[in-house]
């Protein structure tokens, strides 16, 4: 008689959940366990978005494990402590957990191996989060995580293809009967959780499994567009319906198996007559995830420049209220403010918009830290992924990976090439509404009639530009230019 704690965590999903599969091979009695770690739980760390997001997919999968007869039980409280109780009081002889490769789940992960150890507990702990075990990857590249994409790329091929996804269960085995129906063990709401202005919950598609595999399958019903699909040609602009999967929220929560995503997408690829190919392909943006897990998983303090051997070290400035202004939208320059408004809005920004605002925080305009965007990002994106928001910041910077800092994105023409009408600045930017086309990306160029005809004075109704981009650009491309020859450390080998 084994009773077996299956601890959820990410892999908020019944599919191709290695975990679960293994929880269920000797369990007599399975309890799946969510905890609400106060780490997380957190309103100003954690922005309203995503923790809806979160708890439809804790609703979601209470909502499956009930079709197969069992539920989810959700703790309260510090792990470790909440867990110690449940071993003793559930009689726990198994636990099992996907393998989670973040700092914080590291550390938290080994002091529960070693609690549940002391407890006479066995630990199973397989990979499901990425498509390859990070170790595997890691060993194939000679003990070394690999710096560049198509070096990541060389290095899994000697691993084969990833394994193929397993199926969803049929049954489970029920939870101890007394746990079975008890309230005690409910989701919470956001109110509880300290979440007040419930009103600003608009992230696009719901949390959750069944959502997740639905959106797959509606984004890759056109097969022609999944086979054609090219990152840089999609449309940063567009956003009814976006350009993209907008499945980065159900990939890092785990209501998406990474494998499933790339044997859906194969499986279009070998109808196909012919397709895209990495970087670009959509294949390869799964792809990309799993090289920048690598990388975190093997790099020390990933997400900071101190003590970070691929970061490299520039002095920044510091200054609040250009932060501020960029973080809030109100830097003057429409695209890039409409950005920050979609992304505090939604909760998502296409990956061109986040390149532009990423840019224009460090390298183009206003030279502030990565650190800090890293910080705004972290708490307003539904799909914040701590190794996928460091790499890309640091890739945006030019503080790693990317050495062309003297390409800096416009934020006046760059967006006119996708939408010339500004239809995107009109809908996240209604004060600009009424802009002739001409001046939207530029509203401060227009003529006061025209201002004040379109019923908006920059600089009153709307910021002046918050820097020159022109002088900015100019300057910063030589203060660039200094740290590269400064610390020239992290040039790809
Ligand atoms: C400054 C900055 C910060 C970012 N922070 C995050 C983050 O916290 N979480 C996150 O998921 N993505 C992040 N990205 C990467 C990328 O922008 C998003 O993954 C993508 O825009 C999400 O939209 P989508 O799901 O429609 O992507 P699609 O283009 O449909 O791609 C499918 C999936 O592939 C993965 N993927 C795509 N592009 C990348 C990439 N460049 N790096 C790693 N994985 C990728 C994601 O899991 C994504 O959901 C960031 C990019 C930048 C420039």
């Amino acid at each position: 008689m084994t009773h077996t704690l299956l601890w959820f965590r990410k892999g908020l999903r019944l599919h191709d959940n290695p975990a679960l599969q293994m929880a269920i091979q000797k369990a007599t009695r399975l309890m799946p366990v969510f905890v609400l770690d106060p780490h997380f739980i957190d309103p100003d760390r954690v922005g309203i978005n995503r923790m809806a997001f979160l708890l439809e997919s804790l609703v979601d999968l209470d909502r499956r494990l009930r079709t197969l007869g069992s539920r989810l039980l959700v703790l309260r409280g510090q792990p470790e402590e909440v867990l110690a109780h449940a071993f003793s009081t559930w009689q726990v002889g198994r636990l099992c957990f996907e393998r989670d490769t973040e700092p914080y789940a590291r550390n938290r992960d080994e002091r529960l191996r070693s609690l549940a150890q002391k407890c006479g507990i066995e630990v199973v702990s397989p990979t499901g989060h990425t498509l390859f075990d990070p170790d595997a990857v890691l060993k194939a590249g000679g003990g070394r995580a690999p710096l560049t994409y198509s070096a990541f790329l060389r290095v899994i091929s000697r691993l084969g293809t990833p394994a193929q996804p397993q199926p969803t269960p049929a049954h489970l085995p029920p939870p101890i009967a007394e746990i079975c129906e008890s309230p005690d063990y409910a989701i919470p709401t956001l109110t509880e959780l300290g979440y007040t202005d419930l009103e600003a919950v608009n992230h696009r598609y719901p949390g959750g499994e069944t959502a997740g595999l639905e959106r797959l399958g509606d984004y890759l019903a056109d097969r022609a567009r999944v086979a054609h699909f090219a990152k840089p040609d999609t449309d940063p602009t567009a956003f009814d319906p976006p350009a993209t999967t907008v499945l980065g929220a159900h990939l890092k929560f785990g209501c998406l198996s990474a494998r499933t995503f790339y044997y859906e997408v194969q499986a279009i690829y070998r109808q196909a007559r012919s397709h895209t190919e990495p970087p670009v392909s959509l294949l390869a943006q799964i792809l990309w995830r799993e090289f920048f897990y690598v990388l975190g998983y093997a790099t020390p303090n990933y997400d900071r420049m101190a003590g970070n051997p691929i970061c490299r070290q520039i002095a920044w400035d510091d200054n609040p209220a250009y932060l501020a202004a960029w973080s809030e939208g109100r830097t003057g320059y429409p695209w890039i403010d409409a950005a920050m408004h979609q992304l505090e809005r939604e909760g998502w920004l296409h990956h061109l918009s986040r390149h532009a605002v990423a840019c224009f925080l460090t390298r183009g305009d206003l030279w502030l830290s990565w650190e800090a965007g890293q910080a705004v990002f972290e708490r307003l994106l539904v799909d914040q992924d701590w190794s996928l928001n460091a790499s890309n910041w640091m890739w945006l910077s030019a503080s790693a990976f990317f050495h062309a800092y003297h390409r800096v994105y416009s934020p006046i023409s760059f967006a006119k090439k996708y939408d010339p009408a500004g239809r995107f600045v009109r809908h996240y930017l209604p004060a600009l509404e009424r802009y002739p086309d001409a001046f939207i990306y530029e509203p401060w160029k227009a003529p006061l009639s025209v201002q004040r005809e379109a019923g908006c004075i920059v600089g009153r109704d709307y910021p002046e530009p918050i820097v020159d981009h022109t002088e900015a650009r100019t300057r910063n491309i030589e203060r660039m230019r200094m740290a590269f020859t400064a610390d020239p450390s992290t040039l790809p080998t």
